[in-house]
């Protein structure tokens, strides 16, 4: 729903709550959150329509903001989701959980650059659920930060052993705005970076657009922390979180990945190709790299390198695969590596 008139309320009562009050001489300054629901959009009937509005203010509350609008994904009550919530702290500590990698190459001649790992979740009862079903839930509940250090446990340590193998490239672990807004994440990272021995920049956190967004200067903060330690900072989903940009200027940044939502249709819809390549020159001037995700197929990776991108991945290159299966691809890459003949670079 179109939620412009009702922001504005909302943004007039943060305003007027965060002014300090005089109690006795005593001035106390308070914080607010605003949780909204909206009829008819939502619900129909008042105690539902107040029900919503409570889990949008506690969504809104658990992430330090001023406001949250109600949606079924930040609602944890549907009974599958409260079954998967409780599942969920169980699978971390065990074997459920497991990474898949997805390649990523340099344009120019197709070699490996990095591996982006995604995380998988084995369900012991409903099979295989996929993240964009789980991460929500982890999100909303305190899972999101042992789910965070598990992945990055997991694929700083494959890292380190490919690199102990003599492969130079690196790893991509997706993090959420929970971990961002987290003011002990960098030092956790930190931490486990120096019990996997690899070259520094091997690690890149892909933060989504709207991660950024949701209190920048909170997330800079902690972003500011990584980058000083080594690790390369990449904005995913780019595109989609209809930003400033202004952004990109202070906060240090080395990757776009524009969303494959534009890639997907760059072919046949002008304004997406438009897009890509304002993005490509955006970023290319700003001293910042880009990747295209969702390359699906041969002529979408012959335009993108006519427009200058300077990774890519997709379907078309590689999908997700587990940690052996990527050994075995490498091994195929790299047989066709000299002249570039077939394979990726054509
Ligand atoms: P994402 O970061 O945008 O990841 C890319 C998704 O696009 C992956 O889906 C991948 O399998 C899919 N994909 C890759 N190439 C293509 C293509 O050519 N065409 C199409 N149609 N799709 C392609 P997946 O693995 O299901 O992950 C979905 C989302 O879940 C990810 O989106 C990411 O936001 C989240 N996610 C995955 N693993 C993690 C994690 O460890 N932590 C967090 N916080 N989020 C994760
Ligand atoms: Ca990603
Ligand atoms: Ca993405």
């Amino acid at each position: 729903p179109d939620t412009a008139g009702e922001m504005k309320v909302v943004d007039a009562v943060v305003e007027a709550m965060s002014r300090p009050f005089e109690l006795t001489q005593l001035k106390v300054q308070i914080g607010v959150s605003v949780g909204v629901s909206i009829f008819p959009e939502h619900a129909r009937d008042s105690s539902t329509l107040l029900r919503f509005a409570d889990v949008a203010m506690y969504h809104a509350k658990r992430n330090k903001l001023h406001h949250a609008i109600y949606s079924p994904e930040i609602d944890p009550h549907t009974p599958r989701r409260l079954e998967l919530i409780s599942d969920l702290g169980q699978a971390v500590g065990e074997d459920q959980l497991l990474l898949h990698y997805q390649p990523k190459i340099r344009a120019e001649d197709g070699v490996l650059d990095s591996a982006e790992a995604l995380v998988r979740w084995q369900h012991p009862v409903h099979g295989f659920i996929t993240p964009d079903e789980f991460i929500p839930l982890c999100e909303i509940s305190d899972i999101i930060r042992p789910l965070t250090l598990w992945v990055l446990r997991r694929a700083l340590s494959d890292c380190a052993r490919w690199q102990k193998s003599g492969h130079e490239f690196g790893v991509s672990v997706n993090v959420s705005v929970r971990n961002m807004l987290d003011s002990g994440f960098p030092g956790e990272v930190i931490e486990l970076l120096s019990d996997f021995p690899m070259r520094r920049g091997a690690l890149t956190l892909e933060i989504t657009e709207s991660a950024l967004m949701e209190d920048p200067a909170r997330v800079k903060l902690n972003i500011d922390k990584l980058h000083l330690a080594g690790v390369q900072i990449s904005i995913d989903d780019f595109g989609t979180g209809y930003s400033s940009l202004s952004y990109l200027k202070h906060i240090p940044v080395q990757e776009l990945k524009i969303d494959r939502g534009f890639v997907f249709d760059m072919l046949d819809d002008q304004n997406d190709e438009a897009i890509v390549r304002s993005t490509v020159d955006l970023a290319h001037s700003l001293g910042i790299r880009v990747t295209a995700e969702g390359v699906e197929n041969p002529a979408l990776m012959a335009q993108l390198r006519v427009i200058g991108c300077d990774f890519m991945q997709g379907y078309h290159i590689a999908r997700p695969m587990p940690y052996e299966a990527l050994r075995q691809w490498l091994d195929v890459q790299q047989g066709s590596v000299p002249g570039r003949s077939g394979g990726l670079a054509s």
